[in-house]
């Protein structure tokens, strides 16, 4: 494919994986697609990377952010990994239909751009390549919507479609997503290279990895202690990242070693759900017949992802009780990460012994009737605020107006209210309502602008970036979306398939 010169900026392309080698990338081309269109733009990413918003309206991003035309500079390729899917060595894996086009210098730091859905590489095995439309408009808005709430991720930059036909249980059609990341490395990336008993292209990527993304941990010593301290940070973004979701109620429904971040970014957005109903069993990936992914099993699911990871950094940690150490800091920060992101959640300063159980009481009552997560958290800030100015009755009637059988609600509320005691309530209500979101990226409401966008409506794709993008914002003109599903919600079957 020839390559041409952006007229729209200057874009000075770096490759990073070119200093290792080709044992970890292989060049690739994108497979181009026919009357590529637009179906969402990401200016708010885009202004913050520092493009001027003219991009938006040039040919030129379109066709070379569709795999059309590589611009001048850029050296797509794909790169290699392996992995355990559900809990089995599944071997090599690879990028089969994402595609690299470089890391580019941004307002953001350094980012690499990546094209999902952009035809066949060398790692597809039997997949075509492509990415269909259903599913990049979930992966773009839903990439979106977990840095609005700001949990760790990659990006989305914007999404393209082109009529072209692709099969999966039906006919559908191609889109082509943009990913922005400081970087797609997964646990599986190590892992492949452990797997081929290849020490001297593990340890090149694992010093890449800490140069690159880990420099703070150059100044330890060269050797098993800074692979060591590199799995513990892991570990620890790891840990982050699972009170992060546990505590907003996001299943991401494929966690597979290759699909998690050695960065702590939730990447590979797949079938998941945020959690309408509270409830703890949900399995949101209808090809997870075991439950292995369940919303519940999450976090001893990313313990057992790094616990493969640190069996891959084995022959550079050299020592496998530094190994587990690094490892078990999972089972003593987690714990804590969770309560305190729950305690945010309640509103609650300062922390205390007792947090814990008053926050295991709550989420067992929530539990007893699957009470809808985001719809109970929101009017739980709103009446911690009225507290001030109502009865305890009148401030809190909207919360227990969501529970059929109120007793178990009824018995909570006063130790939360005398541990607000001391709090100036105004100032907590305010501060929840920047913590608990007014909208998720429902699964109902992902499939209504889907429907849309398969007749060739994009707008509410781009009503509900927008909307998404600002999560704990009223927008009272989008009022409905951030109401109870609808009964069909939880009918939407959402597989493996994409
Ligand atoms: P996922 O379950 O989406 O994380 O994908 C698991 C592996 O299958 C990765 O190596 C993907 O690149 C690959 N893969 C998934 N779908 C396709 C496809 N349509 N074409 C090629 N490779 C694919
Ligand atoms: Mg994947």
């Amino acid at each position: 494919m020839p390559s041409v010169e952006s007229t729209l900026l200057p874009l000075n392309w770096r490759h990073p994986y070119d200093a290792l080698g080709t044992a970890f990338y292989t060049p690739v081309q994108p497979a181009p697609l026919t009357n590529a269109h637009w179906v969402a733009q990401n200016h708010m990413l885009a202004q913050s990377m520092g493009w001027p918003s003219s991009v938006w309206s040039s040919d030129e991003l379109l066709s070379a952010l569709t795999g059309n035309e590589v611009l001048q500079g850029s050296q797509p390729y794909a790169t290699v990994y392996s992995g355990h899917q559900f809990g089995v060595w599944a071997g090599q894996l690879g990028d089969g239909r994402a595609l690299s086009l470089g890391v580019l210098d941004t307002l953001i730091g350094p980012q690499e751009l990546q094209l999902k859905g952009a035809g066949k590489t060398p790692y597809s095995r039997m997949g075509d390549g492509r990415a269909v439309l259903r599913s990049s408009i979930r992966e773009f808005l839903c990439s979106e919507a977990m840095h609005g709430l700001g949990i760790p991720t990659t990006r989305a930059l914007c999404l393209t479609g082109s009529p072209d036909r692709v099969l999966r249980e039906e006919v559908e059609t191609a889109a082509v997503v943009t990913r922005v990341a400081p970087s797609f490395m997964r646990f599986g990336h190590l892992q492949h290279f452990a797997a081929n008993g290849d020490t001297a292209s593990l340890q090149l990527l694992a010093d890449h990895a800490i140069t690159q993304y880990f420099p703070e941990l150059l100044s330890l010593e060269g050797g098993p202690k800074r692979y060591t301290a590199l799995l513990a940070r892991v570990t620890r973004l790891t840990a982050e990242l699972l009170a992060r979701w546990q505590a907003v109620g996001f299943c991401h429904g494929v966690m597979n070693t290759d699909n998690m971040s050695l960065l702590g970014l939730t990447i590979d957005y797949g079938p998941f759900q945020f959690l309408d109903g509270f409830d703890p069993a949900h399995i949101c990936n209808h090809s997870d017949h075991q439950g292995r992914y369940a919303y519940a099993r999450q976090p001893q699911v990313a313990y057992w992802n790094l616990f493969c990871l640190g069996q891959a950094m084995l022959p550079l940690i050299e020592d496998q009780d530094m190994a587990i150490a690094a490892l078990e800091t999972f089972k003593t920060d987690y714990p804590l990460l969770v309560d305190l992101a729950f305690a945010a959640k309640l509103g609650l300063t300062g922390s205390r012994a007792d947090d814990h159980t008053l926050i295991d009481a709550l989420l067992q009552l929530l539990a007893q009737e699957k009470t809808d997560l985001t719809i109970f958290w929101r009017r739980l800030s709103h009446a911690t605020g009225q507290l001030a100015v109502k009865s305890l009755e009148k401030a809190f009637e909207p919360v227990r107006d969501l529970f059929i059988n109120s007793a178990p609600w009824d018995k909570w509320l006063p130790a939360y209210v005398l541990r607000l005691q001391a709090q100036d309530l105004a100032q907590t209500s305010a501060q929840m309502l920047k913590t608990n979101p007014k909208f998720v990226l429902r699964n109902h409401l992902g499939e209504q602008v889907i429907q849309q966008a398969k007749i060739g409506d994009f707008s509410g794709v781009q009503d509900l970036l927008q909307v998404l993008q600002s999560p704990f914002d009223e927008h009272p003109a989008f009022e409905t979306w951030a109401g109870f599903p609808p009964d069909w919600a939880s009918s939407i079957s959402i597989s493996c398939s994409s």
